[in-house]
């Protein structure tokens, strides 16, 4: 099965879903959008109200400030696959519970086989938790880490940077380094940075 068919299987079970509650009040599951040989791949949290009604991820303010930071790195959204740790929308955007983040995970990791990116970019707490249990996202933001091969780099989200104006510089930065850990994403695996000096940025105070 070519990559592109297991991703398009992947929306087309997550369409029909009911393996919990989110089920009953979704309008459309959001299983991913983007190329299926994409070297970077985005985890943000859930859909939100305007992903809920398009199906589709990042489509208001945050994804408009999504589109800037890949802007600002010369990435074309379209060269980037985007999806969230749970596919169906937590009612007022609520933090996912632990039995729906379970109910989801096999989908998530179901397509990050088929994509098989380079590097993984978790958006909040939530997802980046989801790759690395207990991990604090304001002490290791913007920081590449091997797991399974890949690397994974976390970030605050971008609706907190909408919210908490002084997270919003922080992101851009993570940004740039960017494009650096995708060409050194081969040589960070064999050789992990040494730990670096991180200065105590603001925790982010939720997601939305
Ligand atoms: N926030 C997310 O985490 N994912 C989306 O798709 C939209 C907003």
């Amino acid at each position: 099965m070519t990559a592109e068919a297991v991703l398009s299987e992947i929306a087309n079970q997550c369409a029909s879903c009911e393996l919990c509650d989110l089920h009953h009040s979704r309008k459309n599951a959001l299983a991913g959008e983007g190329p299926s040989e994409a070297d970077i791949l985005i985890v943000g949290e859930a859909p939100g109200f305007h992903e809920n009604e398009k199906g589709l991820p990042f489509v208001a303010a945050s994804g408009k400030l999504l589109d800037e930071l890949l802007q600002s790195i010369h990435i074309n959204r379209e060269d980037v696959y985007i999806t969230n740790i749970v596919k169906c929308r937590p009612p007022s955007n609520r933090d996912p519970k632990p039995e729906e983040l379970l109910a989801c995970r096999l989908y998530l990791e179901r397509q990050i086989e088929a994509i098989n990116p380079k590097v993984i970019v978790t958006f909040g707490p939530n997802s980046t938790e989801n790759f690395i249990p207990g991990a604090k996202v304001s002490q290791i933001h913007g920081k590449p880490i091997g797991l399974d091969n890949r690397v994974i780099v976390p970030m605050y989200h971008p609706s907190a940077a909408l919210h908490q104006s002084s997270l919003k510089s922080v992101l851009e930065a993570d940004f740039a380094t960017l494009p650096g850990i995708i060409t050194r994403a081969n040589e960070i695996l064999v050789n992990p940075p040494a730990e670096p000096v991180q200065k105590d940025y603001p925790h982010q105070l939720s997601l939305f």
